[in-house]
């Protein structure tokens, strides 16, 4: 689709600059163990519960690869259009840290698991935008060191040593805060549709360093600043503004921008340098001498391709062909599994179309308010059908619904029990409406006056006091009609 967003500039001294944004995202792999130890990868046990000797950095231990992750590794490049790569080759990222006690992490380099791919971002206006995928490879985790236990001392936990990661890197192909979190949205998504991570970054399931650099529109690439480990979306769009805004200022006073590693401090809502950047030559990467390369036979990826859920971008093109929705909506029905599997209950039962405004508008509005997942919806998708229904065929109108719908979220009761029993029925008898009416045209001569002498906007006022004899239950299109001829007699 073409972009017709006017392009996101930042505006300094010496005019418009560009932003060139790439993500490197951690995602954890849903197993029920480690990438290379039998060690449990559950989230939320006590410190240092779930550690087997290899995740300890004990001498002598062998790592062994875990299928399940490694068949998730390609469930996900599957899902990001990806090539997978039949022969990957396990290295060691050689570095010290407290929280690493094995000296080095396990992970792949110049030949990972995955290679180029990509993924299609939902903007504004319904434009989408494609964003190219570099590559994804596993690797271990490191642990964790909690610095704010004891006042004077750093503990280490080791459970999440070992556990596996897909990083996931894209090509510098976004180009605002807004793309940015575009991006990550989607690939959450994805993942969680593809069941191969669960995309919490509050959990730190999956966390982003982000790679902003400035240019002037048409010039070379500028030197990157890698922000590491943003843990929301909201703090990576921050971050990235804030960065781009710091480079601009900086090359403007004549500076250079440094490669470095930066830290994002939400709370000043600012990054600043942690380290100069390393380069893969400190790392020392060399081939895992424990591990074999990691060949995939065709008939095993053949098999995950198979069994490959229905991914967001075809549940909305579905969804717009099937239902006759808008592409915005349905983008944002299909932004959860959870939500989209609803909104399909409510289209099967009812009104696609008045579903999909139901759902979105009211439903996700009042659990938002009520804070409750769609899981626990007190309203069932069943009854939402029934309610849209219920509007289409004039049995009520969309003002009564509005109440109906109340009633429902309040009570769980279905929709036309609540209409049969406060009696809220559209009134569509032209005898009744007739009798309404006669009775507002009686009690206003002077209007009806004035409106017979030209002044032919008091309709609405006569619509309105109708509507209000009626409890606002008449239905609407007769009572202009009835007026109408009764005025115009
Ligand atoms: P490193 O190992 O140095 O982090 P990677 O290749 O793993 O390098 O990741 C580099 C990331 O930086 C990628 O997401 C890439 O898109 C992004 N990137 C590369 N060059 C630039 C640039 N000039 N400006 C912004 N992002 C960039
Ligand atoms: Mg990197």
């Amino acid at each position: 689709m073409t972009n017709e967003i006017p392009p996101y500039r930042i505006t300094g001294e010496t005019g418009e600059w560009e932003l060139v944004i790439g993500l490197e995202v951690h995602a954890q792999v849903i197993s029920d163990s480690k990438l290379f130890s039998g060690a449990s990868a559950r989230f939320g046990a006590d410190p240092n519960a779930q550690v087997a000797f290899l995740d300890a950095g004990m001498p002598g231990m062998l790592p062994v690869v875990n299928e399940v992750c490694v068949d998730q590794a390609i469930r996900t490049g599957l899902g990001l259009h990806a090539r997978v790569n039949h022969k990957s080759v396990f290295s060691r990222k050689n570095y010290f840290y407290a929280d690493l006690p094995l000296g080095y992490q396990i992970s792949q380099y110049d030949e990972p698991i995955i290679g180029e791919g990509e993924i299609d971002i939902d903007l504004p206006g319904g434009v989408t935008k494609t964003v190219g995928i570099e590559r994804l490879h596993l690797e271990m985790d490191a642990g964790k060191s909690l610095h704010d236990q004891h006042p004077s001392k750093s503990y280490i936990d080791l459970n999440r040593a070992g556990v596996a990661l897909m990083e996931i890197v894209s090509k510098p192909d976004m180009r605002s805060p807004d793309e940015a979190a575009a991006y990550l949205t989607k690939l959450r998504s994805i993942l969680r549709y593809l069941g191969t991570c669960d995309g919490n970054m509050e959990e730190g399931s999956m966390r982003c360093d982000a790679n902003v650099s400035v240019r002037k529109p048409g010039d070379p690439l500028g030197t990157r600043c890698e922000i590491k480990n943003v843990n929301s979306i909201r703090f990576v769009k921050q971050a990235i503004e804030y960065e781009a805004r710091r480079q601009v200022a900086l090359i403007e006073e004549g500076g250079t921008v440094q490669q470095e590693t930066r830290l994002f401090d939400a709370r000043k809502g600012e990054t600043r340098s942690m380290r100069s950047k390393e380069h893969a030559h400190d790392y020392r990467y060399f081939p895992e001498p424990d591990l074999l390369p990691l060949i995939l036979e065709d008939t095993r990826v053949e098999k995950i391709k198979q069994s490959m859920p229905e991914l967001p971008d075809d549940k909305k093109k579905r969804f717009v062909a099937e239902y006759g929705i808008t592409p915005y909506d349905a983008s944002v029905l299909v932004a959860e599994k959870e939500d989209a599997a609803f909104y399909e209950g409510v289209a099967k039962q009812g009104d696609p179309k008045l579903g999909a405004n139901w759902t979105i508008t009211e439903l996700f509005g009042a659990l938002n308010a009520a804070g409750k997942p769609i899981t626990e919806s007190p309203v069932s998708a069943e009854n939402l059908g029934k309610l849209t229904l219920l509007i289409k065929d004039g049995t009520i109108s969309g003002r009564i619904a509005k109440d109906v719908f109340a009633e429902m979220f309040e009570t769980g009761k279905a929709p036309d029990a609540i209409v049969e029993e406060k009696g809220l029925k559209q009134v569509s008898d032209s005898g009744a409406i007739e009798a309404l009416v006669d009775e507002v045209l009686t009690a206003n001569p002077d209007k009806v006056e004035q409106f017979r002498g030209g002044k032919e906007k008091l309709l609405g006022f006569f619509v309105g006091q109708v509507m209000k004899k009626s409890q606002g239950k008449a239905n609407p299109g007769m009572v202009n009609e009835v007026l109408k001829s009764k005025l115009s007699a």
